[in-house]
């Protein structure tokens, strides 16, 4: 799957192994353009990944960096719209 963030189009693949040096439920290259998330989670749980790492590329395109470098600040809010998006017939 391909998405658009800000006129940047993002790649998305689901693997086995996002991360060989530690534990990662998803990650995202900003060289590459490239979000992976690990196949083995939930559909919920994958869904909130990638809302997750669209942040950080929002935050990074946009140089917020203050929230983009923290992880709690990210997690935090792809929590939150993940849910409202999930529990809200929202389309624009
Ligand atoms: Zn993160």
């Amino acid at each position: 799957m391909t998405i658009n963030i800000l006129g940047v189009r993002y790649n998305v693949t689901e693997v086995p192994i996002v991360c060989r040096d530690e534990f990662r439920k998803g990650q995202i290259d900003y060289i590459k353009n490239e979000i992976t998330i690990d196949e083995a989670l939930p559909k919920e749980s994958r869904d909130q990944v990638l809302m997750h790492e669209i942040i950080h590329a929002i935050c990074d395109l946009q140089g917020l960096y203050d929230i983009g470098d923290d992880e709690n600040k990210v997690q935090s809010l792809a929590t939150a719209l993940h849910q409202v998006f999930k529990d809200n017939a929202i389309s624009f």
